[in-house]
């Protein structure tokens, strides 16, 4: 799977700025360096880890000024030889180093074939490498804390706690295996289906943390509902602050969903308007509820908004039922227009535990609780969920969880109906195998050209 070539790249993006960085690594790294770079000390003789200023030269010619630091296997990125050419910022400089390295005997990186090598080479694991594309892709300080947490190990050392605990119970078993004549049972059934029913609650509450998780990552959706004419495009214009979405008061005009993104405390809020959910002959209209209904479905967080001005109606039951229907979904009502006066029956809508806001969208009151309730019910979730620190924000990860979970399960049950041990083994290899896969002790050249294709050259 590895291979012994020295590869290059230029580490830096495309385009001007003040620095640009060329980065070699492999056996001849240091070599490849010598020879292009002249410097007081020559580049082989450098003493590792520290920098010198130097001139890349070809042919004579000098191509520039650069800084030139040299790491020594296996204290680098990648656990091999490196060497850092830092050049002028420009991408024409930084490409003629590359090219001359290139002359010199080096091969072009392939996408995050560093980070790779740093894999293969044992000095992350595999969670941790898709920790380091998550954090260059943060959108958002909480994505970037999650790609953080990963970088730093938490998953990685959670998950082989579990699978050494399986791998002590699976040695035990295909022991009992060995001595099937004589009928001996090493592992005690009571302790093993116990030990089942840990790993059981372990894996389930890894596989809900996934929800903090993807917030974490892309945000949470929030989906404003409400009949006609309450308010809701007003609403969305006040939370974004400007006016994005269209206003008015001829009902049911608001047809396709709008988005509007926020910041709050660090977390992304996606935000979309809906079309007003209602029976109605009008073509275009029923389009728009069929998007507002497929939104819903897809939601974190649903804003069901009520005229506060009328009484309540028959609308709005039913969409108090189409939101009950919908499973693990936080809820909040808004009673708005409260600068109207009110004929809501504010009894009949506060009475089951889901929290209700009053506000005024036109007036813009009331509009920081609901953001303050937004934030309060993701930071509930991720206190739920996040207490140890551990959680999956990735989706490879979730779906491996998953499958590792449903071995267990099988395993369990097949110990339950006190199946002999090369059963419960069976099952426990394949949790083995899933697990095995997230932090990459299991792995294939699929799972990996998968991953490293989606970084970028350099890294
Ligand atoms: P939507 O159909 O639910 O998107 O409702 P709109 O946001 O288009 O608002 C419908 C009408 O209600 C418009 O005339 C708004 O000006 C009005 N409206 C919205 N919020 C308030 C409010 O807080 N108070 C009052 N008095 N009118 C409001």
């Amino acid at each position: 799977m590895q291979d012994h070539d020295t590869i290059a790249a230029i580490g830096t993006p495309p385009g001007t700025g003040a620095i640009a960085l060329i980065r070699l690594s492999g056996a001849q790294s240091i070599q490849i360096a010598d020879q292009m770079v002249r410097a007081k000390t020559s580049i082989a003789d450098l003493p590792p880890w520290t920098a010198i200023l130097g001139k890349v030269v070809e042919e004579g010619e000098v191509i520039d000024e650069v800084i030139v630091i040299v790491y020594k296997a296996p204290r680098s990125y990648t656990k091999e030889d490196m060497v850092e050419l830092m050049c002028h910022g420009g991408r024409l400089v930084a490409q003629r180093i590359l090219e001359l390295a290139l002359k010199r005997g080096a091969r072009l990186a392939n996408a995050g074939e560093f980070t790779l090598r740093a894999f293969l080479n044992g000095r992350i694991d595999l969670s941790q490498a898709e920790a380091v594309a998550d954090l260059i892709q943060a959108k958002t300080e909480s994505g970037l804390r999650a790609a953080m947490v990963q970088l730093e190990g938490f998953l990685s050392k959670e998950i082989n706690r579990i699978i050494n605990k399986i791998v002590d119970v699976c040695s035990l078993l295909e022991l009992e295996l060995d001595f099937s004549e004589e009928d001996v049972q090493f592992v005690d059934r009571r302790q093993l289906i116990r030990l089942m029913i840990e790993i059981q609650q372990f894996l389930g509450s890894l596989c809900s943390s996934y929800r903090y998780g993807k917030i974490a990552r892309e945000g949470v959706k929030v989906v404003i509902v409400g009949k006609p004419n309450v308010g809701k495009s007003s609403l969305l214009n006040q939370l974004a602050k400007e006016e994005r979405a269209i206003v008015t008061d001829i009902p049911g005009t608001t047809r396709d969903p709008l988005e509007v993104q926020l910041d709050i405390n660090g977390i992304l809020f996606r935000i979309f308007d809906t079309a007003g959910i209602k029976q109605t002959s009008d073509r275009i209209e029923r389009e728009g509820i069929r998007l507002a209904k497929r939104h819903l479905e897809q939601a974190d967080i649903v804003i069901h908004l009520f005229d506060g001005s009328g009484p309540l109606e028959n609308e709005d039951y039913e969409i108090i039922r189409l939101v009950q229907k919908l499973k693990q979904k936080i809820v909040m009502r808004v009673i708005n227009k409260i600068d109207l006066k009110q004929k809501i029956e504010i009894e009949k809508i506060a009475c089951d535990g889901i929290p209700v806001i009053r506000i005024s969208a036109v007036r813009g009151r009331g509009i920081e609780a609901i953001e303050q309730e937004l934030y309060q019910a993701v930071e509930k979730e991720r206190q739920y969920n996040f207490g140890e620190q551990v959680f999956v924000a990735n989706v490879r990860h979730h779906d491996l969880l998953i499958r590792a979970q449903e071995c267990i399960n099988q395993a369990k049950a097949e110990a339950e109906k006190g199946a002999s041990a090369e059963f419960v083994v069976l099952y426990l290899h394949d949790a083995l195998n899933y697990l095995g896969q997230i932090t990459g002790k299991v792995t294939s050249q699929d799972i990996l050209n998968n991953i490293f294709s989606k970084f970028c050259i350099g890294k």
